[in-house]
C-alpha cells in the first residue's frame, strides 16, 4: 500500500445540478493498495491508522483525478493547428489525407504511440478514441491503449460514401471487421468497443443499420452531430425523411444511454429533448468549435434539458490534448454567449473533465474521482519554481482560487507525474 498526501482534489458531487460550491472535496490523503483507492482523508488520521505504509509526498501544486478525453481522433494527432477552414474543407485538406496513411501498418503503430505518449503527458488516463478506418491500425491501437494500462474505448471508424475512396467500406465487410475486432478487444481489461460511424453525411442507411446490429453486441456507439451549418444542411438531403440531424441516428436505434456524440453546436429542441430522454450523452470540443468557426456551444440549453455533457478536445481540429485548455475555452465561450451562456466555476470545469467524462463514458462507479473503492488514476499539477502559475498557486487565497489559476494558466509542462491504475508513468520530478 502506498499513503499519497498533498492537496487532494475532486468532485464527488455534480455542480449543474447542486451548489457548484457544494461539488469540490479536498481531502489531504489518500491510500492506495494494487491500483485501487482503500481510503481517503486526512494525512494524520490515515497515517495514524497506517503507520508503516510508505508515504508519496507530492507538496506543492495539486493531485486531481487523471483526465477524460470524450472525444479524440487518434490518426490526427499529427495532423493538429490547420486553422483557416470550415469543417468540410478541413476534413479534405487536412484530416482525411492524413488519416489516408493509416493504412499502412507500421505508419499506424507509431502513430499510435505518439498518441499515447501524449495523451498521458498531458494528463489524460481515459478517453472514447475515435478510430481509424483501417482494421490493422484498430490493432494496433487497442494493443498499444492495453499496454499502457489506459481505459480507453474506440472503435473502427465506418463510411461508405461522400468520402476520399481509400477511407471506404462496405456495409459487408464493416459488419464482418467490426465483428471480429469487438471480440478481440470488447472488455479487454480497461478496453471497450465503440461503433463509430464518422458521421451520418458519410454514412448510408444500410451502414447504420449495421451499426444497429453490431450494438446488440453490448459495446459503445459514438459519432459527430449538429457541428457546421453545411454539414447539417448536406444531412438534411441525404436524408429527406429525417426530422432533424439526430433522427439519423435515432431512427435506427443508435442513440441510447452508451451513446456518445460529438459537438452537437446547432441542436434544436426536440434533439435535445430526445438526447435527454435517451440518456445521451454528449462530447462537447470547445477549441475545435472555435478553430473551424463551428460556432458556440449552447451549454446552457444542455442543461436545461438534462442532457448529460462532458468534454474532448477533438484532436486534430482541436488545440492540443491538454483538457484544461479545453474547460478553459469552455469557460470562454459560455461569457461571450452572454445572457445565453452558462457561468462556469473551476468546480465546473474540474468536473466536466473529469467526473463528467466518467458518467458520459458509463465508468463512473470507476473512475472520475477518488471515491473509496475506485481507480487510482490522477494527476498531479505541479509547475516549475517560479513560473507564472507557481507565483500564482502561492498567492491563491483557497483551493477554488487555485483551480481557477491553473485553468488559466497550466499547460502539460506543469503534468508532476500521472498514475494509471496506481502505477506512475512519469516518474515525479
Ligand atoms: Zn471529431
Amino acid at each position: 500500500m502506498t499513503l499519497y498526501a498533498g492537496t487532494i482534489v475532486d468532485t464527488p458531487g455534480d455542480p449543474f445540478t447542486g451548489d457548484p460550491g457544494d461539488a469540490l472535496a479536498e481531502v489531504g490523503a489518500l491510500l492506495v493498495r494494487e491500483g485501487v483507492i482503500r481510503a481517503r482523508g486526512s494525512f494524520a488520521a490515515l497515517r495514524a491508522e497506517h503507520p508503516d505504509e510508505p508515504v508519496t509526498r507530492l507538496d506543492g501544486g495539486l493531485l486531481v483525478p487523471g483526465f477524460v478525453d470524450t472525444h479524440v481522433h487518434f490518426p490526427q494527432i499529427r495532423a493538429i493547428g490547420g486553422l483557416g477552414m470550415p469543417l468540410l474543407d478541413w476534413l479534405e485538406r487536412c484530416a482525411l489525407p492524413e488519416e489516408s496513411k493509416l493504412a499502412d501498418r507500421a505508419y499506424a503503430r507509431e502513430v499510435a504511440g505518439e498518441f499515447f505518449d501524449g495523451l498521458i503527458a498531458s494528463g489524460t488516463t481515459s478517453a472514447l478514441v475515435f478510430g481509424s478506418h483501417f482494421v490493422p491500425a484498430m490493432n494496433e491501437l487497442f494493443a498499444a491503449a492495453d499496454h499502457r494500462g489506459l481505459n480507453i474505448t474506440s472503435g473502427l471508424v465506418l463510411s461508405d460514401r461522400i468520402l476520399r475512396p481509400d477511407l471506404l467500406n462496405s456495409p459487408e465487410t464493416a459488419l464482418t471487421d467490426s465483428a471480429d475486432l469487438i471480440l478481440r478487444w470488447h472488455d479487454r481489461g480497461r478496453l471497450r468497443y465503440a461503433v463509430t460511424p464518422r458521421f451520418s453525411l458519410s454514412a448510408s442507411d444500410e451502414m447504420l443499420d449495421v451499426c444497429a446490429q453490431l450494438l446488440g453486441k453490448g459495446v459503445w456507439f459514438t459519432s459527430h452531430i449538429n457541428e457546421n451549418v453545411a454539414e447539417i444542411a448536406q444531412v438534411a438531403g441525404l436524408f429527406p425523411g429525417a426530422r432533424h440531424y439526430l433522427d439519423t441516428y435515432l431512427r435506427h436505434g443508435l442513440v441510447t444511454e452508451r451513446s456518445v456524440l460529438a459537438h452537437n453546436v446547432h441542436p434544436d429542441d426536440a434533439e435535445l429533448a430526445v438526447l435527454a430522454e435517451r440518456g445521451a450523452s454528449v462530447s462537447h470540443c470547445p477549441t475545435s468549435n472555435c478553430a473551424l468557426g463551428s460556432g458556440l456551444f449552447p451549454l446552457r440549453r444542455h442543461i436545461e434539458h438534462g442532457v448529460r455533457v462532458a468534454l474532448g478536445s477533438d484532436v486534430g481540429a482541436g488545440a492540443g490534448l491538454f483538457l484544461p485548455k479545453e474547460a478553459l475555452q469552455a469557460y470562454f465561450i459560455q461569457q461571450l454567449l452572454g445572457p445565453d451562456g452558462l457561468p462556469l466555476t473551476p468546480a465546473h470545469l474540474l468536473y466536466l473533465m473529469t467526473r463528467g467524462g466518467a458518467r458520459a463514458l458509463g465508468l463512473d462507479d470507476r473512475i472520475g474521482d477518488f471515491a473509496v473503492g475506485k481507480d487510482f488514476d490522477a494527476v498531479w499539477l505541479r509547475p516549475a519554481a517560479g513560473s507564472t502559475l507557481a507565483v500564482n498557486l502561492k498567492h491563491a487565497c483557497d483551493t477554488t482560487d487555485a483551480l481557477a489559476r491553473i485553468f488559466a494558466l497550466a499547460t502539460p509542462a506543469d503534468v508532476a507525474g500521472v498514475w494509471i491504475r496506481g502505477v506512475s508513468d512519469q516518474a515525479p520530478r
